[in-house]
């Protein structure tokens, strides 16, 4: 017979042990598992600080075993199939266990393999990229020894986690190449598959003065499709604003990719999707649109928020409180205003701090103008986060990220 639980969370990343923690903050009597294969735990934030030598790669990984919140059980495999309408979900070995709720908190795919010739060229030859533990550190070995050449810098079809992360690579290399003066002999070209620089227009002027400064080439509608390693040649396809599209090329010396990304596959084939792959549900109570039962939390969410560790930061409270509102039939209790921040690393040493909900209403925490780039956004991001983190978010602990937002409210 399947061992059933309250509370049955797929995911021991960022969304899926602060859901954890917080539903035990709140009820110490509920039977909770989390369901992971993975034995490393990533603070993937500090990886951009890996790619510009702040970080060290160490400081960025801790074994699972060690964060699961007290209390709950690991149960150390693969979710790979949901049966929402019998409650259950089968793990890799076969077998099935059940639930009264499911959380998913599954993350997202990095879809490396889609970028032809991608993942035999990754990590030597000149092509890195701060999304893999692995390569990160290999980042700022080459940005150390560039001296001059062509540098690329990619970024795919949104929604990607972190949509700022590609272009803190970039500012953050041209500060080093700045540095080391040598950045006028380096030709440093940025490749957006979107429209613009930034998803939202208010912080846009104040990431232009860094582009003029390092002297960025952009190239919008510009899409990564394949890269030759050996002969050190990036395909892209390029849009006009008619519609045609047009093949580029560009041999480089040094290119940062960030791959394209997608709902994880098992939630893509399972009822629980929305059209586009994503867990189907509601923007504010973070509740399946279709089954009660069914929460979701993290980059997994088909919600319109900047998919980030400070969105999962407001989310779990939020979705731990309605997980317990509808154990006990009054339905979910608060709503998420898509709080999330992107802390634009724009030069070493300062921090343009975007921070927006839906529809790019801006949501500082502090009284401070975010676009000014600062200092102390700097010191926020290197000290503060990650204590937040590690110490805070994965323990329930909810400073600033209380839910404030009764449901009846939001509607
Ligand atoms: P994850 O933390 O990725 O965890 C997902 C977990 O699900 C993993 O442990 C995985 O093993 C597990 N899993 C997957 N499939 C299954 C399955 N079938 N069964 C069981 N378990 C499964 N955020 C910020 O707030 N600020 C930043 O500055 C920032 N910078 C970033 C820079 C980079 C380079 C990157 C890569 C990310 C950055 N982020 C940042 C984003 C942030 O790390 C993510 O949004 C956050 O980790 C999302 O949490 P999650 O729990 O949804 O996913």
């Amino acid at each position: 017979m399947a061992k059933s639980y309250d509370v049955v969370i797929i995911g021991a990343g960022a969304g899926g042990l602060a859901t954890a923690a917080s539903l035990l903050r709140r009820n110490r009597d509920l039977s909770v598992c989390v369901v992971d294969p993975a034995e490393m735990h990533y603070y993937q934030p500090g990886w951009t600080l890996v790619g510009a030598g702040v970080f060290s790669q160490q400081a960025t990984v801790r074994r699972t075993e060690s964060l699961i919140p007290r209390g709950v059980e690991w149960i150390k495999q693969a979710a790979t199939g949901f049966a929402p309408d019998a409650n259950r979900v089968t793990l890799a070995d076969g077998s099935e266990i059940s639930y009264q709720i499911l959380v998913v908190a599954a993350g997202l795919k990095l879809d490396w393999a889609a970028i032809k010739g991608l993942e035999a060229a990754l990590g030597h030859g000149g092509v890195t990229s701060n999304y893999s533990y692995q390569t990160a550190p290999y980042t700022w070995k080459l940005v150390q020894e560039m001296r001059q050449g062509r540098a690329l810098f990619t970024q795919p079809a949104m929604p990607i986690k972190c949509a700022g992360a590609p272009q803190k690579a970039l500012y953050l290399s041209c500060d080093a190449w700045a540095r080391a003066g040598v950045l006028r002999n380096i030709e440093v070209e940025f490749m957006l598959n979107t429209p613009a620089l930034f998803g939202v227009a208010y912080y846009v002027p104040s990431l232009m003065q860094y582009i003029e400064r390092y002297g960025v080439k952009l190239n919008f509608l510009t899409n990564l499709t394949e890269i030759d390693g050996a002969a050190r040649k990036a395909v892209f396809v390029q849009k006009t604003a008619d519609g045609t599209e047009t093949t580029i090329e560009r041999n480089y010396d040094f290119i940062h990719v960030c791959p394209p990304q997608s709902a994880p596959d098992v939630v893509k084939q399972s009822s629980l999707a929305n059209a586009a792959g994503w867990l189907e549900v509601d923007e504010a109570t973070l509740q399946h649109k279709r089954y009660a039962n069914v929460f979701g939390v993290g980059d997994v969410a088909g919600t319109s928020n900047a998919k980030t560790a400070a969105a999962v930061r407001k989310q779990a409270p939020v979705a731990a409180e309605n997980i317990l509102g509808q154990l006990a039939g009054g339905g979910p209790r608060f709503a998420y205003d898509g709080y999330g921040s992107c802390p634009l690393t724009v030069e070493r040493g300062k921090i343009v701090l975007a921070e927006f909900g839906y529809g790019g209403k801006i949501l500082p925490t502090f009284p401070v103008d975010g676009r000014v780039p600062r200092r102390l956004a700097w010191w926020l991001k290197t000290l503060v986060m990650p204590e937040l983190y590690w110490n805070w978010m994965l323990k329930g602990r909810e400073p600033l990220a209380r839910p404030h937002i009764p449901v009846a409210a939001k509607s």
